[in-house]
């Protein structure tokens, strides 16, 4: 396929791309030269991005059961929301007044975020999961930092942890103290009480895990934490299999994140834009970044609405900075667009919607599980809840089949591959997430496909290292892609 630049001719153009409106370029930021950009006519680019799309897999292709990144279908009507005139025609340096609408959705999208995970304040400045971690653990340690406690270095991780936990405590200066998990998969309170002291600046967690049960222990866990005084910090990139049904904040955890662009249908993939809001409780407010939107009603006691020029107390909003905030972590008020198109989703699904969708993972994942146990090892043989892992480790010992062929295998069937070797504690493993959006036939389809392929593996194992046959892209040199990855055209 060739890439845009090979195409088009000087003088070719089309109408598809959207005029520049914004008047806040400075002279002095402009280029002196216009930007070498494809001159391309609008047949060259449509059928460019039609080709392109049909070289990835998507949710609209179809089943996507990537674990631990909810890849649910992402409704139309939140992209029609996103593309309001009002929306899409601000800019954040506009005038407070003028800005009103915006101004609402993030208040609003706020207070129920902090509904929605039993806290009390939110951000939604982080652009990622990880960056809302990164965001969360300077709270912590402003937290240490403000009451003098500055011995407080460390953060315990369990080893069923993300990948992104122990890299942002790592950025965010804390040392990482790993610990063991037990045989379910959930915290080892043994080692956690080992693990704790005076130097415990907090505990990282995921709860659901990794392996997709939930820890029976939490509220002893953060009991542990809290009494070394410690805080605990909760990883809710996933929030599929809680949301409106358990709460965070009530488990006793103190700062979170949450990934919009998994659990609130944003869509994902492509690496971006995306949105990881951090909410915490009251005591972790101060140390927020980027603007707080205030109304009447939520300022503090010692500012007198009428200082504001504020009559219409409920409808007119102000933005004010945390007071001893940790400054900011991205521009302005964070990827906005995205945040609408979240908000429209939890507006549209409602109270009731929220915990139908959470129902509805834990139960479609469930489903899966069962369709496919028996033939299919699991990981961990329990009731799951939004995701679960299957080992491949006997199939490799056995007959050198391992869980990269069976992922490959699927592609030629039209399913993309589950997550592979995550977590990092099972052997070969394969991490299913069906999530909420799919039929009970897409699922009953998905489950005659993984038992086809394995029992291909069993009769053709030699054969199965050379799937996918039709997919575009074999098996490309995966260490290469991901170390010396071509990302710039240059021209000859
Ligand atoms: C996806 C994920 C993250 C990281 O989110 P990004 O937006 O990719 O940075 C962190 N923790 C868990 C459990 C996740 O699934």
């Amino acid at each position: 396929m060739k890439l845009i630049f090979e195409m088009g001719a000087p003088g070719r153009g089309s109408e598809l791309v959207p005029e520049c409106r914004s008047s806040y370029v400075l002279n002095t930021a402009l280029r002196e030269k216009p930007l070498h950009l494809p001159e391309v006519s609008e047949t060259e680019i449509s059928r460019h991005y039609t080709e392109l799309a049909k070289q990835a897999h998507g949710v609209n292709d179809g089943f996507y059961p990537l674990g631990s990144c909810t890849m649910k279908y992402n409704p139309k009507v939140n992209e029609e929301a996103a593309a309001l005139p009002g929306f899409t025609g601000i800019h954040p340096l506009q005038d407070v007044d003028d800005a009103q609408g915006a101004l609402e959705v993030l208040s609003k999208m706020e207070d129920m975020l902090c509904e929605i995970t039993g806290m009390d304040a939110c951000t939604l400045q982080p652009a990622a999961g990880a960056h809302g971690e990164f965001t969360g653990l300077l709270l912590i340690k402003a937290y240490h930092t403000n009451r003098g406690d500055r011995n407080r270095t460390k953060i315990i991780v369990p080893d069923s942890a993300h990948g992104t936990n122990p890299a942002s405590a790592a950025m965010a200066g804390f040392d990482v103290v790993n610990i063991a998990s037990d045989d379910h998969g959930c915290v080892d309170l043994d080692a956690l009480k080992k693990a704790v002291g005076d130097d415990t600046a907090g505990l990282m967690l995921t709860n659901p895990n990794t392996v997709g049960l939930f820890d029976p222990n939490i509220a002893e866990v953060t009991r542990i934490v809290h009494e070394a005084g410690g805080l605990c910090y909760y990883d809710g990139a996933n929030l599929n299999a809680i949301m409106g049904i358990a709460r965070p904040g009530d488990m006793g955890f103190d700062v979170m994140h949450l990934n919009l662009h998994k659990t609130f249908a944003a869509p994902h993939g492509g690496g971006g834009p995306g949105s990881g809001p951090v909410a915490c409780k009251d005591f972790l407010a101060e140390y927020l970044p980027g603007i707080r939107v205030l109304t009447a009603n939520t300022l503090p006691d010692a500012v007198c609405a009428s200082d504001f020029g504020i009559t219409d107390q409920e409808n007119h909003y102000i933005v004010s900075r945390a007071d001893r905030s940790i400054g900011d972590v991205r521009s302005f008020c964070g990827n906005f667009l995205v945040i609408v198109r979240s908000f429209c989703y939890i507006l549209t699904l409602g109270r009731e919607g929220i915990s139908e969708a959470a129902t509805g993972a834990v139960l479609n994942a469930n489903y899966m599980m069962h369709g496919l146990k028996g033939h299919y090892r699991m990981a961990y043989d329990r009731v799951c809840m939004h995701e679960f892992v299957v080992t491949l480790e006997q199939e490799k010992q056995e007959r050198g089949v391992s869980a990269l062929d069976i992922a490959k295998a699927l592609l030629d069937h039209g399913i993309h591959p589950p997550t592979m070797y995550f977590p990092l504690i099972v052997h070969e493993a394969l991490m299913i997430e069906p999530t909420e959006t799919e039929s009970r036939e897409t699922l009953d389809e998905a489950i005659r496909i993984f038992l086809d392929v394995l029992k291909q593996s069993e009769e053709t194992p030699d054969e199965m290292s050379q799937y996918p046959l039709a997919a575009p892209i074999r098996r490309p040199d995966e260490v290469a892609a991901a170390r010396k990855p071509i990302v710039r055209y240059f021209r000859e």
